[in-house]
């Protein structure tokens, strides 16, 4: 599944492909669970509509809309969710559609958008801003959609150690809950843990003020290198229509069971938590 980095990285590789462009015509497939906002809808919402930029939102993709009549005191946004194996690609309307194609923008470049999910966990919805007081041109990132949690590439110190106050659960749950901060996922979290030296079974409201500002750093290296790396590999999953898989951050616990750790050599453990299959060093983490 995209975890943050990855869908950063698809949302900034469509954005410059898109941004700019009008939407003029619309396709939506007639698979229901697809569509949280009624495919009919959505339809006739997107139909003419602007592209005035793609950017990331927690793990959704966020398309900010300008329809012909601002002056309606409403945008629009288009959230993609790309699930466990959506995907966004830009081409030509000579690729052929590939099995599993849930909506196809045509772009006033002659391009099209395509979504394509053979999954069907990926959910497309329109969000409605009501915007009295703001021009469309003025828009900033804070406005629309925000979806449940904080940032944590923005979130500040004080506010990330406050996430975790009087929490009794394992940190490595509450970094896995989402509405506590959005898009950090199983891979992100092992990493995220080890890099601070946190044992994933510690309770989150017990963590001294000294580890959360590890973990806060942590947390913020490992996203901003994995969205670095990917950055480089966009054109594998969002032109043409090949089916590439993500890039990989150079992990040193997750997946890693067994192997040594590459600070001290100790085999790297692997638990349940939650559900969730999590990796550690017995010895750097504590
Ligand atoms: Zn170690």
């Amino acid at each position: 599944m995209p975890e943050l980095p990855e869908v950063e990285t698809v949302a900034n590789g469509v954005n410059d492909r898109v941004r700019g462009q009008r939407i003029e015509s619309v396709w939506l497939s007639s698979k229901p669970q697809t569509f949280k906002t009624p495919a009919a809808e959505m339809e006739q919402d997107l139909a003419g509509c602007r592209i005035i930029q793609v950017r990331r939102v927690g793990k959704h993709i966020v398309f900010d809309l300008e329809n012909g009549d601002a002056r309606s005191g409403v945008l629009l946004q288009w959230i993609v969710h790309l699930g466990m194996t959506g995907r966004l690609l830009v081409c030509s309307p000579e690729v052929p559609l590939p099995a599993h194609t849930h909506a196809v923008l045509g772009l006033s470049s002659g391009r099209e958008l395509r979504f394509v999910d053979p999954r069907r966990f990926g959910r497309l919805a329109i969000f409605r801003m009501e915007n009295e007081s703001v021009e469309p041109s003025h828009q900033s990132t804070a406005q629309g959609f925000q979806g449940p949690g904080q940032e944590p590439l923005s979130i500040a110190l004080a506010d990330f150690q406050k996430l975790f106050r009087g929490r009794h659960l394992p940190i490595k749950s509450a970094l896995l809950n989402q509405k506590l901060l959005h898009g950090v996922g199983n891979i992100y979290a092992d990493e995220s843990l080890f890099r601070a030296g946190i044992r994933p079974k510690r309770i989150a409201g017990r963590l001294r003020k000294a580890e959360l500002e590890r973990l806060h750093v942590s947390i913020q290296t490992v996203l901003r290198e994995a969205i670095k790396l990917g950055g480089s590999s966009v054109s594998d999953y969002v032109d043409a229509d090949g089916v590439r898989g993500f890039f990989q951050l150079q992990h040193r616990v997750y997946m890693r069971t067994g192997q040594p750790c590459l600070v001290c050599g100790t085999p790297i453990r692997k638990i349940v938590l939650g559900g969730r299959s999590t990796h550690y060093c017995p010895h750097c983490q504590r």
